[in-house]
C-alpha cells in the first residue's frame, strides 16, 4: 500500500512539473563565443547612430544593418529557407522632430519564422542597430553602443541562430530596430507596418542592455535581470478604467501577464538566475522600444541587466577625472549576454509552440462560496489552467487543469483572490494567462 502511494505521488509530480527537454537544449546551444563576434563587429561600424553615414560598407548605420541582414540571410540559407529578411523602413524629418539632425530613412531589419499551424501569430524579439555618443545629434563621433544595444541585437540574432533548428506552431519575429535614441522611431515604424499587414501580435520581448553585470554602484551581479512591463493598457477605454475599480485588474494587464510568464519559464528552466519583474513601463521617465507596442494596446516588455552603469552609457569615449568613459566591447560579459539570450528564447519557443490564448474569459461568484469561470474554447488546446493567486501575490501560485471550457472552484472565494486562465496544448506548452474580461451573473 505504501509502495503504491508513492508510485502515485511519483507519477503526479511527473505530470504536473512537466517540462520539455527540448527546452534545456534551446538553453545549452546559445553560444556566448557567437554573441561575443557578433558585439565586436557592431561596435567596428565607427557609430551606428540612425543619421550617420549610409554609403560606407565599413562605417556607419548603412554598413551595420547591411551586415545584420546578411547574418540572417546566412541563418536562413542554413534552415532551407527558414526565414523571410526583410528592410522595413519609414522616412523620419527634421521638420517637428528637434532629436533629428537630417531627414534620414529609419530602417529595421526584420526576419520572419513562419508558424506551421498559426502562421498569422507573431511572437517578436527585438534588439537595436543604432548607438549614440553624449550628444544624440552627433552622428559622426564614434559611438560603439557594446551594451547599448549590440548586445540586445547580437543576441536577437544568436536566438534566431538557435531557434531555426526547430518548428513552431506560432510565427517568430527577430528585429533589429533603429532610431531608438532619438525617439523610438524604428518601433513606431514596425507597429504600423503589422497593424496594416493584419498580423495578430501576441507580444514583443525588447532586449535593451542584456551585457553589464557590474553596477556603477560596485555591485557585481551575473544572475539578477529585469523583466519591465507595463500595469494597464495604454490604449484602454475610459469604461475598461472605470470597470477596473470594482472588478480589479490595476497589476493585470497584458504586458504584465507576459512578464509573468517569462518570469515563470525562467522559474522553471533556468533556476539559477534571478529574475526581477519590475512593475512599471521601464525605468524612471526612460523610454525604450517596447513603448511603441504597448501604446499601440499590443503586450510588451522590456528585458535588461539588473545593474546599470551609466559611465558606459550615451557617453563620449574618454577619461575624465580618472574615469573610463564609452560603451566599449570590454565591459559587456558575453556569459550573462548568453544567459538573457537564453531567457529569450526559450520564452519564445515556449510561446511559439502554444495554443492561442482564451480569446474570452469571464468570472463570477458575488455573493457566493465559489469563483465559478468559463473561457472560450482554443482551437488546437488539450486542456486548460486556471489560476488564482493571492491579490497581494506578483505570481500565479495556484492552478487546476481542467479539460473543459467551464468549471467551479469549491470554496474559493472570488473576493479573496485574483484569477486567470491558460490554454495548453498537446504538447504541454502553456499560452500566456488571460485575466477575466467579462462577468458572470
Ligand atoms: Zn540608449
Amino acid at each position: 500500500m505504501k509502495n503504491i502511494s508513492i508510485l502515485f505521488l511519483l507519477i503526479s509530480v511527473a505530470v504536473s512539473g512537466q517540462t520539455d527537454p527540448k527546452i534545456y537544449d534551446i538553453i545549452k546551444d546559445v553560444s556566448a563565443d557567437r554573441i561575443k563576434a557578433d558585439v565586436k563587429t557592431l561596435t567596428e561600424f565607427g557609430t551606428r547612430n540612425t543619421f550617420s553615414d549610409t554609403i560606407s560598407n565599413t562605417q556607419g548605420i548603412g554598413a551595420a544593418r547591411r551586415w545584420i541582414k546578411s547574418q540572417f540571410e546566412v541563418i536562413s540559407s542554413e534552415c532551407d529557407s527558414c526565414m523571410e529578411v526583410f528592410y522595413q523602413k519609414d522616412f523620419v524629418t527634421k521638420k517637428g522632430n528637434n532629436r533629428v539632425p537630417h531627414d534620414a530613412w529609419v530602417v529595421n531589419v526584420v526576419a520572419v519564422q513562419k508558424g506551421t499551424k498559426y502562421p498569422n501569430k507573431y511572437i517578436i524579439m527585438s534588439g537595436d542597430i543604432d548607438s549614440r555618443a553624449s550628444d544624440t545629434m552627433d552622428f559622426t563621433t564614434d559611438a560603439p553602443g557594446a551594451n547599448d544595444n549590440a548586445s540586445g541585437m547580437a543576441g536577437t540574432l544568436e536566438a534566431a541562430r538557435v531557434l531555426s533548428a526547430y518548428k513552431f506552431e506560432s510565427s517568430i519575429i527577430y528585429v533589429g530596430l533603429s532610431g531608438e535614441e532619438q525617439g523610438l522611431f524604428g518601433g513606431a515604424g514596425l507597429v504600423q507596418y503589422v497593424k496594416e499587414k493584419g498580423w495578430d501580435i501576441i507580444g514583443i520581448l525588447n532586449n535593451d542592455m542584456i551585457g553589464n553585470i557590474t553596477g556603477v554602484d560596485g555591485v557585481i551581479d551575473n544572475r539578477s535581470f529585469r523583466i519591465f512591463s507595463e500595469p494597464v493598457p495604454a490604449n484602454e477605454t475610459e469604461r475598461q478604467r472605470k470597470m477596473r475599480r470594482f472588478y480589479g485588474g490595476e497589476v493585470d494587464g497584458i504586458s504584465r501577464q507576459l512578464a509573468r510568464y517569462i518570469h515563470k519559464s525562467v522559474r522553471i528552466y533556468m533556476p539559477e538566475m534571478n529574475p526581477m519583474m519590475i512593475y512599471r513601463l521601464d525605468r524612471f521617465g526612460r523610454g525604450g522600444h517596447h513603448r511603441p507596442f504597448n501604446d499601440a494596446g499590443f503586450a510588451g516588455i522590456r528585458i535588461m541587466e539588473a545593474h546599470e552603469n551609466y559611465t558606459q552609457q550615451h557617453q563620449d569615449i574618454r577619461i575624465e577625472d580618472g574615469i573610463k568613459y564609452g560603451d566599449t566591447f570590454e565591459h559587456v560579459n558575453f556569459g550573462y549576454a548568453k544567459k538573457l539570450t537564453a531567457v529569450n528564447a526559450i520564452s519564445l519557443a515556449n510561446l511559439a509552440w502554444a495554443p492561442a490564448a482564451p480569446e474570452e474569459v469571464a468570472i463570477g461568484g458575488i455573493v457566493e462560496a465559489n469563483a465559478r469561470l468559463s473561457w472560450s474554447k482554443v482551437e488546437g488546446a488539450k486542456g486548460y489552467k486556471i489560476y488564482w493567486r493571492d491579490t497581494t501575490s506578483p505570481t500565479w501560485d495556484h492552478e487546476r487543469y481542467v479539460e473543459t471550457t467551464a468549471f467551479t472552484l469549491e470554496g474559493i472565494v472570488i473576493d479573496n483572490f485574483f484569477f486567470g486562465v491558460a490554454a495548453i496544448g498537446e504538447n504541454g506548452h502553456e499560452s500566456v494567462v488571460v485575466f477575466p474580461n467579462r462577468i458572470l451573473r
